[in-house]
């Protein structure tokens, strides 16, 4: 018996699959999918499974261990791994790390223990004390360490990993615990108090997992010890069906019929904000379960909030796993084990849970799939929706995309026939109507006010006066976004991105938001010594300040990367504008999803264009989906909503389909010009980046790669173009440059093909080539 092991090589580039031989005592332990330690030159190794084969074993060297006792990935996930390898041209070591929690991969964990014959061979000198130890930290010599690996003397034992939640245990508040018992609590044991105004606040049960997370074990322990919390046997999910109207009955048919059929189908639910997506989810989810089947449902990591979360514990029960950014690495590990054991009936996460481990899924629902968040930006480079797609067919699954403003791609997958389209018109609540008004900022901007027009502040005035809320949208955080010498026109740049520098007045500090890097503000210009450095351009903690003034009264709170920078204040925000201790919200892009207040009155967007003036083919559609997105922010209470949107350029007719919440009308205008200029989804893209430290060889590099790009496409008859290379929009990032080249073509493979002659060439120190498939952003 043999195995072709995929095999992780330190140091090294490159990758490789190596046969090796089964030792009759590990033969019927392997299959694919486990792990393994290898020999590999005079040094130990690991590597993965991914076929098992019989054939001629002769100088075959054996494996040495088994590390795991349960596959740590499925078959349909290793075909998953090589298919996203191909597809994207990533390495297939970064898929495969990709796909699982790195505390579950970690050599660490991975100890020495004796094998079965210590039991009558004596260890070697000097092993005894390396027990306990990882294979790793062992510094035993690699050759040493495969001879009592194969001689049965020492065994890895991966530890940790083990410990679970039970998942049909929740808590709630016992009955007669009154807000004055938790007051008389608070003196003697402020935490036990905190502990039950938290699960008081919760209203419904609460999971273990939760709970634990919430308030800790021990106090967890002590109060349900005290009577002051019930401990009971969960319900599967509360059944309170609530009515749907005709077409979200009508959509729901559509996909449970394709779950009962078990096809492999797309659907793209394309309904209004506020049309009820939510509830097709969970009718989807549901029939899943009874199915048997398991779901995913992927949502941006920005709306994972409590919210959302809660909706789907308390529709679904205790058998819904949360994998969010605030999870702890083995918490993390224990998501994932429980999922793969099928204890899991559905999965909620952002990007990454693409890769939960499924014991039988079934369904798979990704909510505002437009969203960049779903694309990864490094190495394994993915979009978790292509993903989720592939991954559905390998499961013969149901996929269903949602959104109010769908991508491009989806949209017109759905024009083609490729995926069907479910629409949702109607609004279920009793939702006001929404106004959107377009406000040119020249004059105003002329006279001298900076964030905040006359009309805007009227509606803002207005909104407060009426004891609403309102949102005031800027996408600059920081104060200032550039700081310029009236006298001599230097601006204060990074001097290692080439960027300008924005301005925090909190900390008075110069701030580069690509490296981080920070410095004071010289009180003169370091070019010509004079006290002339202005600040230009407005960032969120300018528009908080302008607010501050022009409305004294109101309860003003900021919500960006800055304000919420320790785990909590997000949560904290949030509670304080639902308990309606803020009147007003200053924010960035944070505040365009997940944000459902319904006593959001006012939407005021500070300035649409900097979203438009990215050279990227994607920038009018980014540009819609969130002035929409956020306009949608008001006007979801019955008193319907009224939405500013100051611009220098009022003229663009996107403004005109923004004010009409006009995606359709939008998707013709934009599909029409995506079709003229060649760009996807008519035809795909190959970006090939090149950086590093010194410029003058990154452009040789670039300009060689055009030549042998050009001589290759010449040979073909194939549509290929060839655009650079150029210059980044950044073009000096953390001290690299950054030039690109790229190929656009219908025919993906022919690109493939010849961008992997590109990689096979040697390329000198010092230069860097990043491929990425199917890019977000061009720029
Ligand atoms: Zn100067
Ligand atoms: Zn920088």
């Amino acid at each position: 018996m043999r195995v072709q092991v995929l095999a992780e090589i330190p140091r090294l580039q490159d990758e490789g699959f190596f046969t090796y031989l089964v030792p009759q005592p590990l033969q019927d332990r392997v299959l694919p999918g486990k792990r393994v330690l290898i020999p590999l030159g005079n040094q130990v190794a690991r590597g993965i499974i991914f076929e098992v084969e019989q054939g001629d074993e002769r100088d075959l060297k054996p494996i040495l261990a088994i590390l795991d006792r349960e596959p740590l990935l499925s078959a349909e996930m290793l075909a998953l791994a090589r298919w996203m390898a191909h597809y994207y041209m990533a390495p297939l070591t970064k898929v495969v790390k990709a796909m699982v929690p790195s505390a579950l991969d970690d050599p660490r964990k991975e100890i020495l223990v004796p094998g079965e014959a210590a039991a009558h061979t004596p260890l070697p000198p000097g092993i005894y004390e390396k027990l306990g130890r990882s294979w790793k930290d062992s510094d035993l010599p690699g050759e040493q360490l495969a001879e009592l690996l194969r001689n049965g003397l020492v065994e890895v034992e991966v530890t940790g990993n083990e410990e679970s939640y039970s998942t049909g245990v929740q808590y709630v508040l016992a009955p007669g615990v009154s807000d004055q018992v938790i007051a008389q609590l608070a003196k003697k044991a402020p935490r036990q108090a905190r502990a039950l105004k938290y699960f008081r606040d919760q209203q419904v049960p609460v999971a273990e997992r939760r709970a634990v997370e919430a308030v800790g074990a021990a106090v967890l322990r002590r109060l349900v010890a005290k009577g002051l919390i019930e401990r009971k046997e969960a319900v599967p999910g509360f059944h309170q069906d609530p009515l749907l109207n005709q077409e979200q009955v009508l959509a729901a048919e559509r996909i449970l019929a394709a779950l009962d059929r078990e096809e492999n189908r797309t659907f793209l639910l394309f309904g209004v904000t506020g049309s009820g997506k939510t509830e097709v989810y969970l009718k989807a989810l549901e029939h899943a379960r009874r199915r048997g089947k398991q779901s995913l449902v992927l949502i941006p990591e920005i709306g994972l909030t409590q919210q959302i979360i809660g909706i789907f514990e308390q529709r679904l029960g205790p058998r819904v796993s949360v994998l969010h950014s605030r999870l702890t690495d083995s918490e993390r590990v224990l998501e994932w084990l429980r999922t793969r054991r099928g204890e899991a009936d559905v999965v909620v996460g952002a990007r990454s849970a693409v890769f939960a481990p499924f014991k039988d899924l079934g369904l798979i629902i990704i909510d505002e799939e437009q969203e960049p968040s779903f694309h990864q930006e490094e190495n394994p480079r993915y979009h978790a929706r292509e993903v989720a797609v592939k991954r559905a067919e390998l499961n013969g699954a149901v996929v269903v995309l949602g959104s109010a403003t769908p991508s491009l791609e989806s949209f017109h997958r759905a024009q083609t026939g490729e995926y069907e389209l479910l629409r949702l018109n109607q609004k279920i609540a009793a939702s006001g109507r929404r106004d959107i008004r377009i406000v040119d900022i020249k004059r105003s901007y002329r006279s001298g006010i900076q964030a905040v027009s006359p009309e805007l502040l009227d509606e803002l005035r207005e909104c407060m006066q009426a004891r609403h809320q309102a949102i005031v949208f800027i996408n600059r955080r920081g104060y200032s976004t550039a700081v310029l010498c009236a006298m001599c026109g230097l601006v204060l740049t990074c001097r290692s991105c080439e960027v300008a520098l924005t301005y925090h007045r909190d900390i008075h500090r110069a701030v580069c938001h690509y490296c981080g890097k920070e410095r004071t503000v010289p009180a003169q210009c370091p070019r010509c010594q004079k006290n002339s450095l202005r600040f230009l351009g407005t960032g969120s903690q300018k528009v908080e300040e302008e607010l501050r003034t022009l409305l004294p009264e109101a309860r003003i709170v900021r919500m960006d990367t800055d304000s919420t920078r320790s785990r909590g204040d997000h949560g904290k925000i949030i509670q304080s504008i639902r308990e309606r201790k803020i009147d007003l919200v200053v924010g960035t892009q944070m505040i365009a999803k997940g944000f459902d207040f319904p006593g959001v009155a006012v939407v005021g967007v500070v300035n649409a264009d900097p979203l438009l003036d990215l050279p990227d083919f994607r920038a009018r559609e980014r540009a819609f989906q969130l002035l929409v997105q956020v306009a949608g922010r008001a006007g979801r209470g019955a008193s319907g909503g009224r939405v500013v949107i100051q611009t220098f350029a009022p003229e663009d007719a996107l403004f005109q389909l923004v004010q009409g919440e006009d995606y359709e009308g939008f998707y013709r205008e934009e599909i029409a010009f995506r079709e003229a200029l060649g760009y996807p989804p008519f035809t795909h893209l190959v970006k090939l980046m090149f950086s590093g430290p010194d410029e003058g060889l990154i452009k040789e590099e670039a300009d060689y790669t055009r030549t042998l790009l050009e001589e290759m496409t010449g040979e073909i008859e194939e549509d290929i173009a060839i655009l650079g290379p150029a210059p980044c929009v950044r073009r000096k990032i953390k001290n690299r440059y950054r030039y690109q080249i790229l190929l656009k073509s219908p025919n993906l493979d022919l690109m493939r093909g010849i961008t992997r002659c590109i990689i096979d060439r040697r390329l000198p120190p010092r230069v860097r080539l990043d491929i990425e498939v199917d890019p977000l952003a061009v720029t």
